[in-house]
C-alpha cells in the first residue's frame, strides 16, 4: 500500500509520541481533526495504526510484516513469472549446456514431442555427467533430467508465497509454471507456461524493500 504524504507524517508523529489523540495529532500538523479522519481510518483499517477509545492512536509493530504478508499472499505467480526456456528430452547433454549458457538459466524443462512437460533438469544434474565421463554430444538429456511425476510445479494463479514455500520445503532453484490437460483418455499433460525462480522472489523482495531502504 503506498501511503500518501500527510499519512506518513501521521504514523511518524505515532511512532513518536503513542497513544496520542486524534485532535493532538491534528494539532502537530495545524490541521483539523475532520480534515484527518479519513487518513486516520485508513491508516486502522489498514492495521499499521492502531485506535483504543479514551487513549488514543498508538502504532502496530507488527504491521510492517503484515504488509508484506498481505503482499506475497495477494501476488500471483503469473504477475512474477519468467518465460519458459525448454529443451526437447531428445536433445543431448551438451546442447542443454549450450542452452543454459545462452538462456542464462540454471534450470532447463524438459518436454516431449508434444511439448509437454516429461523433466526438469539443473546445473548439478549436467555436472554429474560431466564428471562421470559420459559422451555429453550423444548422451540424450532424457537420460538425465528428474522426470515426471516427480516434478514439482505451480500454476499461474497461485499465490507467490505458495511458490517460495515449494521452493525452500524441496530444496530447488526453479519451477515450472504450468497448465493441466486432460486428454481425452483421462490423461493429464502439464504443459510448460512460464518458470517461477529463486531471481524472481528475489526481485519482488527487493520491490517490496525499495522506498524503506
Ligand atoms: P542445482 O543443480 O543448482 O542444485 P536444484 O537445487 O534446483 O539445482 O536441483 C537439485 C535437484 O532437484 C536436481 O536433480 C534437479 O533435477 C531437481 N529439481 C530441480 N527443480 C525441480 C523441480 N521443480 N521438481 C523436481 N525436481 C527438481
Amino acid at each position: 500500500m503506498e501511503l500518501s504524504e500527510r499519512q506518513v507524517k501521521i504514523v511518524q508523529i505515532v511512532k513518536d509520541r503513542g497513544p496520542i489523540t486524534g485532535e493532538q495529532i491534528a494539532d502537530l500538523l495545524n490541521l483539523t481533526r475532520a480534515t484527518l479522519r479519513p487518513d486516520l481510518a485508513i491508516l486502522t483499517m489498514s492495521g499499521i495504526l492502531e485506535a483504543r477509545p479514551r487513549v488514543g492512536y498508538y502504532y502496530n509493530s507488527r504491521s510492517g510484516n503484515t504488509l508484506v504478508a498481505r503482499a506475497i499472499g495477494k501476488l500471483r505467480v503469473k504477475d512474477i513469472k519468467s518465460l519458459a526456456i525448454v529443451v526437447r528430452e531428445s536433445a543431448s547433454v551438451y546442447d542443454a549446456v549450450v542452452t543454459m549458457f545462452t538462456e542464462d538459466v540454471g534450470t532447463l524443462s524438459v518436454v516431449d514431442g508434444e511439448g509437454y512437460l516429461v523433466g526438469i533438469v539443473s546445473r548439478k544434474d549436467l555436472l554429474k555427467i560431466a564428471i562421470g565421463g559420459g559422451d555429453v554430444q550423444k548422451m540424450p538429456i532424457g537420460m538425465v533430467m528428474t522426470r515426471m511425476p516427480n516434478i514439482v510445479t505451480i500454476t499461474p494463479d497461485d499465490t507467490v508465497y505458495l511458490a517460495a514455500r515449494r521452493l525452500i520445503s524441496h530444496q530447488i532453484d526453479a519451477l515450472p509454471v504450468v497448465r493441466t490437460y486432460v486428454m481425452p483418455n483421462g490423461e493429464e499433460r502439464l504443459e510448460v507456461v512460464g518458470r517461477l525462480t529463486k531471481t524472481n522472489i528475489t526481485r519482488l523482495f527487493v520491490e517490496l524493500g525499495d522506498g524503506e531502504n
